[in-house]
């Protein structure tokens, strides 16, 4: 079997890492053709280093630059390019085969949506980019042939638990929902009054997942699983009422799916992203992934809780975004990515993320943009939208 070529938008980042970590396992089976950050050198040339791409791309020009010397000065080979324009040209080149979209957020949906193009097989982490794409970037998938593998831990345990192999067959006969599992995040058990005053530092400590700090907070917020039941109604071509999400604090199933004869099928593991990564590499095949067998003794108890749609707002406005049409879940994600970074960088509280997201949302108009400039410019405008509630926030 020939070795396929493997792009990795986002190669700095927990899902980059995680991912390289599986891909030196099989040596015989992948070779890395280009890896991608945002500016992060260090790893970026630590990266280089060990698995010898083609290409670097750092799309921050600076350090795009002194990654280069680095290079140059140790006699790699390797080729840096600068800017975004080159992560679509490493994501689409004939010679990459797989390519994982882990970049974080709205940033990844040209190189994702380039992947889907030129009919890779794409390996979503980057929800946030379907999320603003639905049915365009479903459609790129069609009508190119690309392959479409979420890694995402609720989607990939979805995949795993569905009956037929492929995406592409919406026929999905029997299912009557899917059962998306949430840990809950760390202030599950927290009363509503203690929720103004959460600090940084407490919402990216994530109880059973070690991830990027965005995607910590959005869990946090229960944002993570509102974007994710938008993911599993495009991925799996169902409306939002039958996607359910059911707090399971302990992490330990990662999903499940009902059938109309009474099953359900959940796929369980340890909280290691390497198990979906692993997935998404070799399927229709399973690879060693280096995460330990589940001790079911140790897990004990399996609990199940509905989620608290009042205490954490995302979730519902999520759902309620949906229904609206893509321009509101433009809307959602970019408002939420700017409400996120003012929270990071101590500009809004916590309980003032789902405040600024349903205002901005609110000003989408209904209805679903018809191609990426569109989509572009709505995310452009709640940006915008976003930015001027802060500051009108903060003079009050
Ligand atoms: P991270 O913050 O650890 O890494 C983000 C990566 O994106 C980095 O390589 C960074 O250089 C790159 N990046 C950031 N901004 C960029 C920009 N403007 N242009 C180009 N590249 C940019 O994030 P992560 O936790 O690895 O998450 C990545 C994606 O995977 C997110 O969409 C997240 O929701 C999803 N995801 C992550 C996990 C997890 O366990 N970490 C699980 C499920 C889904
Ligand atoms: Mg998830």
């Amino acid at each position: 079997m020939a070795s396929k070529g493997i792009t990795i938008l986002g190669a700095s980042g927990s899902i980059g890492v995680s991912t390289l970590d599986v891909l030196a396992r099989h040596p015989e089976r992948f070779h890395v053709y280009a890896l991608t950050a945002h500016s992060n050198v260090d790893k970026l040339f630590e990266q280089c280093q060990q698995f010898q791409p083609r290409y670097a791309v750092m799309v921050d020009p600076l350090a795009a630059s002194v990654l280069e010397k680095r290079l140059q000065a140790v006699g790699s080979d390797v080729v840096v390019l600068a800017g975004a324009e080159a992560l679509d040209a490493v994501a689409s080149s004939p010679d990459t085969d797989y390519v994982m979209a882990a970049i974080v957020g709205a940033a990844g949906l040209v190189p994702t949506l380039a992947a889907a193009r030129a009919g890779k097989r794409v390996m979503l982490a980057n929800k946030e980019a379907l999320v603003m794409s639905g049915q365009l970037f479903i459609d790129a998938v069609c009508a190119y042939g690309a392959e479409l593998l979420p890694i995402d831990s609720e989607h990939n345990a979805v995949f795993q638990c569905l009956p037929s192999a492929s995406l592409r067959e919406r026929e999905h006969r029997g299912v009557e929902k899917i059962l998306l599992t949430a840990s809950g995040g760390p202030f599950r058990t927290w009363a509503a009054r203690d929720l103004h005053d959460i600090t940084p530092e407490q919402a990216v400590a994530h109880p059973n997942w070690s991830m990027g700090q965005k995607i910590s907070v959005d869990s946090a917020t229960l944002m993570n699983k509102g974007l994710e039941v938008i993911e599993a109604c495009w991925l799996f071509g169902l409306p939002a009422e039958r996607v359910e999400v059911v707090v399971h604090p302990q992490s330990t199933i990662h999903s499940m799916v009902s059938y109309n004869d009474g099953s359900v099928l959940a796929q369980l593991g340890n909280p290691d992203m390497r198990t979906p990564i692993a997935y998404a590499l070799g399927w229709p095949e399973r690879l060693a992934s280096g995460v330990a067998p589940l001790d079911l003794f140790a897990t004990a108890r399996l609990d199940f809780e509905q989620p608290d749609r009042e205490r954490f707002p995302c979730l519902q406005l999520a759902y309620d975004a949906h229904v609206r049409g893509g321009y509101a879940t433009i809307a959602l994600n970019a408002a939420n990515e700017v409400a996120v970074k003012a929270f990071l960088g101590r500009e809004i509280g916590f309980t003032d993320i789902p405040v600024l997201v349903k205002a901005v949302m609110l000003t989408a108009s209904t209805g679903t943009p018809m191609n990426l400039e569109e989509i572009l410019i709505q995310d452009e405008e709640s940006r915008v939208r976003s930015l001027s509630w802060i500051k009108n926030k903060k003079i009050h």
